[in-house]
C-alpha cells in the first residue's frame, strides 16, 4: 500500500500530537457549556477516524452522532450540491454542535451543512476539520479547530480514501500520481 502513496505529509506522531492540542482547545472553550449538551457530529465516511480520536482527547462529556452526505459532482471535485444520505439520530436543537469533517476543500460541502444544521437552532455550530486545503477558490467557511493547512493534492490516509481504500492508513498522505488522474 505504501508504493500508491507518494509521501507522508503527517505522520501519525504528528496527528497524535496536533489532536492533543485541538482536544485541549475545545475542553477550554466548552467548559462552561457542557451542561447544555455537546454533540459532535461526524460527517461520513471520511470523518470517522479524525472523530474517534479528538473525542478522546476532549476530557468533557460528548455525545457522538453521524451524517452521511453525498456531493453531487464528477470525480473527485465537489459540486456544492448536497444529498443526505443518512441523517442524524438525536436532535440537536438546544444543544452545542461541532461538525468534525475530514477535509475542506471548496468548503461547499461544509457551506450546505452548516446551514442546514443551523436550522435546527443548535445552542452553538462550530467545525473541528482534520485538513484544510489551500486552493484559490474556497468557500468561506470558518473552521476553528483545525488539524493542519494541507497543498492542493489529492490527500489519503486517516479517514479520506481514494475509491474507498486507504481510509485506514495511519497517516497523511499524497496519493502518488499514477492513481491520481
Ligand atoms: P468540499 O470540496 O465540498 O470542501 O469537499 C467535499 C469532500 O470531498 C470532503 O469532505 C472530502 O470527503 C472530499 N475530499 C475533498 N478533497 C479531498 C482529498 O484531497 N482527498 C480525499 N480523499 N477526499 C477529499
Ligand atoms: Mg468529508
Ligand atoms: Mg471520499
Amino acid at each position: 500500500m505504501r508504493n500508491d502513496v507518494s509521501h507522508i505529509l503527517f505522520s501519525e506522531e504528528d496527528i497524535a500530537n496536533r489532536i492533543m492540542v485541538l482536544g485541549d482547545a475545545i475542553t477550554r472553550d466548552y467548559a462552561d457549556k457542557a451542561d447544555d449538551g455537546i454533540v459532535l457530529v461526524t460527517v461520513l465516511r471520511g470523518g470517522a477516524i479524525f472523530m474517534a480520536d479528538l473525542a478522546r482527547a476532549i476530557r468533557l462529556p460528548v455525545e457522538i452522532d453521524f451524517m452521511a452526505v453525498s456531493s453531487y459532482g464528477s470525480g473527485m471535485k465537489s459540486s456544492g450540491v448536497v444529498r443526505i444520505l443518512k441523517d442524524l439520530s438525536s436532535s440537536i436543537e438546544g444543544k452545542h454542535v461541532i461538525v468534525v469533517e475530514d477535509i475542506i476543500d471548496s468548503g461547499l460541502t461544509l457551506s450546505y451543512l452548516l446551514k442546514n444544521l443551523s436550522a435546527r437552532n443548535p445552542a452553538s455550530i462550530e467545525v473541528a476539520a482534520l485538513l484544510r486545503k489551500k486552493t484559490e477558490s474556497q468557500s468561506d467557511v470558518r473552521s476553528i479547530y483545525t488539524g493542519f493547512e494541507c497543498p492542493d493534492e489529492f490527500i489519503v490516509g486517516y479517514g479520506l480514501d481514494y475509491q474507498e481504500r486507504y481510509r485506514n492508513l495511519p497517516y497523511i498522505a499524497v496519493l502518488s500520481s499514477e492513481h491520481n488522474e
